[in-house]
């Protein structure tokens, strides 16, 4: 099912060892103003652009890429991708895109132990994900997008800039690692992750009335049950601290 509904594309990410994040096209393709969340793991930028060709998109349709974060699993094909679009500008949340202009990988890597890891596994060098970010979030924007209206929610806790994507009028909600299906919720032991921010976020998005759930990984939901993130919130509330 890769139209969720109209505007928004599903293109699964196809996990290794390592988690490949699951990529969103959002806008309306006559608009020819077309954004993708997020890019994915090392390696499988060929496989999303392909994926994303065989909906009838035009990648030159395709004008910025959006992060809901920058974890490995996430950024690590951005450059393989941009390198196909290389039109597209890149929008980060400024916790991370400040971070990541200065060289300073921490928050892709989110630990030492998986930096060296990555670095053998994927022959990946110091400084391999120095950008130039085009445009930095706060939270709060409300962008008019592809024909649509998308609110960019700041949702720190998984990691420091993790940001969510709300389409209002389908009730749609991208929150990038911060919640998922089944009442699982992003990881909070990483780099910039906080326990209790992260419970804050849930609490926000919880406010959300929320029909279809587009997270970075495993299922993703249509019809969700009225009220399941604040139901999630409330079970991890205590660990959470
Ligand atoms: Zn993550
Ligand atoms: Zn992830």
């Amino acid at each position: 099912m890769p139209q969720m509904t109209e505007g928004v594309y599903f293109i699964p990410g196809q996990d290794e060892f390592i988690p490949d994040s699951h990529v969103y096209v959002i806008g309306k393709p006559s608009s020819k103003d077309l954004s993708l969340v997020d890019a994915g793991l090392m390696n499988k930028g060929a496989y999303k652009l392909k994926a994303i060709e065989a909906l009838g998109i035009k990648l030159e349709d395709i004008k910025r890429i959006i992060m809901t974060h920058t974890h490995l699993d996430h950024i690590g094909c951005l450059s393989e991708i941009r390198g196909r679009i290389p039109h597209a500008e890149l929008w980060i949340h400024a916790n991370e895109a400040e971070p990541l202009e200065k060289g300073d990988e921490k928050t892709v890597y989110g630990m030492d132990m998986f930096r060296s890891m990555c670095q053998t596994q994927y022959g990946l060098k110091p400084g391999d994900f120095k950008m130039k970010v085009d445009r930095t979030l706060k939270g709060g924007e409300k962008l008019e997008i592809g024909d649509m209206n998308w609110e960019v929610m700041h949702i720190p806790g998984h990691s420091s800039g993790c940001i969510a994507l709300y389409n209002s009028s389908s009730k749609v909600l991208i929150p990038g690692d911060v919640v998922y299906a089944d009442s699982a919720i992003g990881r909070f032991d990483l780099h910039g992750a906080d326990g209790a921010q992260l419970n804050d976020s849930l609490l926000k998005l919880g406010d959300l009335e929320v029909e279809i759930l587009l997270p970075g990984h495993n299922r993703v939901v249509k019809g969700v049950k009225p009220g399941y993130i604040r139901e999630t919130a409330k079970q991890w509330a205590p660990y959470l601290t």
